[in-house]
C-alpha cells in the first residue's frame, strides 16, 4: 500500500499569494523556509517516486482574513488530473450564510473531507455555528481535518497578526466529537502545546485521529511518541504540511523513530486508507 500524506497544501500562487497573502512571510520565518510556487506536475512526480498519495487541502478563510480562497473546484480539478496520486478535502468558510450547504456539496466534487482552520477562519469550533458545519459533514459522510495548536502564520508578529491560537485548542473539538460520533475528526499537528488534550481526546473518543504534520518528527513530544508507538497507533496519521516540509526528508525521519513495524504500517498507510475508504483502489477514492 502507498504511504498516505494526510496534510498537503498546494504550492501554487492561489495558496501562497492568494489565500495566505500577508501571512506567508511570518510562516516562512517560523519554518525557516522560503516557499516558492512550483508546478503541480512536479509535486505529483515527487509523490509518485515516493509511492505516496497526498491529501490536498483547499482553503477558504475569506470572511476573517479578507484573502481569496483556494477553491474546492481547483482541488477537485487536480484530483481528476492526477488520479490515484492525490485525493482532496474541501474548505468552507464557516461564516458564509450558505456554509452548511457548501459542506453538503463537497462529495459532488469528488472530495472526501472538510478542512477547518479555526485560527485562520476566526471561529470557535465548540460554538453552535461550528455544530451546523459538523452536522452537514455528518450528513455528507465526510472526514473532518482541523488545524490544532499554535501556528506559524502570524508567528513573531505583534498580536500574531490578529490571529487567535486559543481557537485551535484541541479540547474545543470535544463537543463536536461527542455530538457526531460518526464523523472522524483529525486533529492536525498533534495540537502542540496542547498535545495532552489531543491525546486524552483520542483515548476517550475513537473517532478522534491525530496527524503528525508540521513537525520535524525528532522533536515530537515524548508523550506523543509513546502513544504513537503504543495504545494510539490505530489513530495516528502520517502527514507532512508540504510545502513547508519535504516529504522525502520526513519519510526518512519517520524511519529513524524506530516504531514497531505494525504501528509504523498503520500510521504510514493503514489508518488513513481505512479512514478515507481507499482500500483496493490504489489511491482511487470509492464513492
Ligand atoms: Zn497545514
Amino acid at each position: 500500500m502507498p504511504t498516505i500524506d494526510m496534510h498537503v497544501h498546494l504550492p501554487v500562487p492561489e495558496w501562497l499569494e492568494g489565500a495566505l497573502g500577508p501571512y506567508l512571510a511570518s510562516a516562512e520565518r517560523y519554518f525557516r523556509k522560503r516557499v516558492t510556487a512550483r508546478p503541480m506536475e512536479d509535486l505529483a512526480a515527487e509523490y509518485e517516486k515516493l509511492d505516496m498519495v497526498g491529501v490536498l487541502l483547499a482553503w477558504d478563510a475569506e470572511t476573517f482574513t479578507g484573502c481569496p480562497p483556494l477553491s474546492n473546484e481547483l482541488v477537485a480539478g487536480l484530483i481528476k488530473r492526477f488520479p490515484g496520486r492525490f485525493v482532496g478535502f474541501g474548505s468552507v468558510d464557516p461564516h458564509r450564510p450558505d456554509a452548511a450547504l457548501r459542506v453538503r456539496r463537497l462529495p459532488d466534487l469528488g472530495l472526501l473531507g472538510l478542512k477547518l482552520h479555526p485560527t485562520m477562519q476566526g471561529f470557535d469550533p465548540s460554538s453552535d455555528l461550528a455544530m451546523r458545519i459538523f452536522e452537514a459533514a455528518a450528513d455528507a459522510r465526510l472526514t473532518v481535518i482541523t488545524h490544532t495548536g499554535t501556528s506559524g502564520l502570524g508567528a513573531g508578529c505583534p498580536g500574531g497578526q490578529g490571529l487567535r491560537i486559543d481557537l485551535a485548542r484541541p479540547i474545543l473539538l470535544d463537543r463536536a466529537a461527542a455530538t457526531f460520533p460518526e464523523v472522524p475528526i483529525v486533529l492536525a499537528h498533534a495540537g502542540w502545546p496542547w498535545h495532552l488534550e489531543a491525546l486524552a481526546m483520542a483515548l476517550h473518543k475513537s473517532n478522534i485521529y491525530i496527524d503528525i504534520s508540521g513537525w520535524r518528527y525528532r522533536y515530537l513530544p515524548p508523550e506523543v511518541l509513546r502513544d504513537m508507538k503504543g495504545r494510539l497507533s490505530g489513530q495516528f496519521l502520517f502527514g507532512t504540511d508540504v510545502p513547508m516540509f519535504s516529504p522525502a526528508d520526513l519519510l526518512e525521519e519517520f524511519a529513524t523513530l524506530e516504531l514497531p513495524g505494525e504501528a509504523a504500517a498503520k500510521i504510514l498507510s493503514g489508518n488513513a486508507t481505512r479512514l478515507l475508504g481507499l482500500e483496493g483502489s490504489g489511491g482511487h477514492a470509492k464513492h
